[in-house]
């Protein structure tokens, strides 16, 4: 583990082992002006994404359990981030890519959380032989943007190469990997490792822009910073008769230190008949 010194007060310190920090120290350097470098520490003890190592908490405990790594070390202002990948709960074919960042600072009580959602994140996930077509699976892949692993399949512990993102290490890689599997088939996977993604290392980014919006902005109540958008809030009156429906009204804005609250309701936006329990019981 190695600490580097930030150069201004208000610099930040992302704890990450897949080089992170330029991502978020472009954002911060564009709206913020501070800058952010990186503490390299061994955050996969809290889990990784090809499941190696089970991730026992939910993303923001262990996000901050990560910040929290950079805290005990003395570092004052701390950053880490941890991304998730799930099937969309209404259309299991598209893969729904949430991040969050989270701020833990000496000056303020509580974590500040950013982020991000995405359905456009490249991910693949395909049983193959040695002799598939490997071309189409690497522009399937988005080589060189981004890379995948290939796991072996029936025996255990598995064996896996990670890190590949080309097309001729794509076919080594398999003819390795598909040696030990018994069915002569490997598994080819999305390496989502954020060095090895770019179109996650664009959620990310997103989710840092969500943090430096919040920690630009001070709660009206006890003056820290940190408010922000917490939920939203449905109800807006249909088009057709006039009573509240299940479409989104406006945002509730909530402070993450004393937990202050307030309602932003667009008085413009109107609910879909679709949406509405009157006209569409
Ligand atoms: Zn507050
Ligand atoms: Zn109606």
């Amino acid at each position: 583990m190695r600490t580097l010194e930030p150069g201004g007060e208000q610099d930040f310190v992302i704890v990450t082992q897949h080089h992170k920090g330029p991502v978020v120290d472009a954002v911060f350097a564009e709206t913020l002006g501070v800058r952010v470098t990186e503490l390299h520490a061994d955050t996969d003890q809290l889990g990784t994404f090809d499941g190696e190592i089970p991730r026992r908490d939910s993303p923001l405990a262990t996000a901050v359990a990560k910040a929290q790594l950079g805290r005990n070390l003395g570092v004052a202002r701390v950053l880490a981030s941890e991304g998730t990948f799930s099937p969309h709960p209404g259309m299991p074919w598209i893969t729904v890519n949430s991040e969050i960042i989270v701020a833990l600072t000496d000056d303020l009580p509580s974590p500040v959380v950013g982020s991000a959602v995405s359905f456009d994140t490249v991910v693949v996930s395909r049983d193959v032989g040695v002799l598939d077509n490997v071309d189409e699976m690497a522009s399937q892949a988005q080589f060189p943007d981004h890379s995948v692993l290939v796991k072996s399949m029936g025996v255990e512990p598995a064996r896996v190469i990670k890190g590949i993102n080309d097309a001729d290490s794509l076919r080594r890689a398999l003819t390795e990997i598909c040696r030990w599997s018994p069915s002569g088939r490997a598994r080819v996977e999305s390496d989502l490792r954020a060095h090895h993604s770019r179109s996650r290392r664009l959620v990310i980014a997103d989710a840092a822009r969500d943090l430096a919006r919040r920690l630009a902005t001070p709660c009206p109540t006890c003056r820290l910073v940190g408010w922000g958008v917490s939920d939203s809030v449905r109800g807006a009156p249909c088009v057709d008769c006039g009573s509240a429906t299940t479409a989104i009204r406006g945002e509730q804005w909530q402070c993450p230190h004393c937990h202050s609250t307030s309602t932003h309701v667009d008085a413009a936006r109107t609910g879909d008949p679709s949406t509405c329990l009157r006209c569409n019981p």
